[in-house]
């Protein structure tokens, strides 16, 4: 886009869809502008406080693709053949409570998958990722960097809901793990958006706080992976708003790249 003023109604779109307090223009180009692989800006001075976030916990050791495995989860060749496996996977104690699984949903030619935690209430009784509250967040967010829900594959670290939705305890993410790296290795994105600290840790294999990894660049096998807030968290707290913001910028230029 050329025409200043048109630029700037867009940006103050993007705002008003996030929910952005305020104008926050850009420091030195447009948004939907293609640029180099971004770096940490320094001196900023709205990352909230990592103490406020859930204690990290979570580390496993990712299971290594295995050309003769017997797994089934190996073994499947798309992404519905996954969906079929996580309906019937009794392999940890959160299927004791499900009404239906959430395996994640989207087009297998998706070029930005997005990872939440686990399924909530909403999502448990329609078996589809989110679609509560926080879902309709997302829905806005993936619509201020131009993108279609529809055009985003969507889905979680759990693929069942935790009771109360509690944080997935470390051998539930371990059962259900091979899923969603499944699920990644099919797909093959261009990027991918970890929200909220359980998405983080696990794709990272890290116990660090989502406020030390986000405003960077990772990688899972190769590809690119942006952390960011989960959309429950910014509904608790708006000042997470421009962070969030400023994070998915970075996955919208990769994504250009
Ligand atoms: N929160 C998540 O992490 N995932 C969902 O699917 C819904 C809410
Ligand atoms: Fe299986 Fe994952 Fe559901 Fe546990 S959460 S029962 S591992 S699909």
């Amino acid at each position: 886009m050329t025409d200043g003023r048109a630029l700037a109604r867009t940006y103050l779109e993007q705002q008003r869809l996030l929910g952005g307090d305020g104008v926050v223009l850009p420091d030195s180009e447009p948004a939907n502008q293609p640029s180099a692989t971004p770096r940490a800006s320094p001196g900023k001075t709205e990352t909230p406080p990592s103490d406020t976030l859930a204690p990290a916990g979570l580390t496993f050791d990712p299971p290594s693709d295995d050309l003769f495995s017997t797994d089934p989860i190996q073994q499947a060749t798309d992404l519905e053949a996954i969906a079929r496996l996580v309906a019937a996977c009794t392999k940890c104690r959160l299927c004791e409570h499900r009404t239906n699984t959430v395996p994640g949903e989207g087009p297998a030619d998706a070029r930005l998958v997005v990872v939440g935690e686990g399924p909530g209430r909403t999502e448990d009784e329609t078996g589809r990722p989110f679609v509560g509250q926080a879902g309709q967040l997302l829905t806005k967010i993936l619509g201020a960097i131009e993108l279609k829900r529809e055009q985003v594959f969507i889905c979680n670290v759990v693929k069942c809901r935790p009771p109360e939705n509690r944080t997935p305890q470390y051998d539930e993410v371990a059962a259900c793990v091979p899923y969603l790296f499944r699920q990644i290795d099919l797909l093959k994105p261009k990027v991918i958006l970890a929200m909220g600290n359980a998405a983080a840790q696990t794709l990272l294999n890290t116990k660090q706080s989502l406020g030390a990894l986000r405003n960077r660049v990772h990688r899972f096998r190769g590809i690119p992976v942006i952390v960011t807030y989960h959309p429950a968290a910014l509904l608790r707290n708006p000042n997470w708003k421009r962070p969030t913001w400023d994070d998915v910028r970075i996955a919208r230029r990769l994504l250009d790249g």
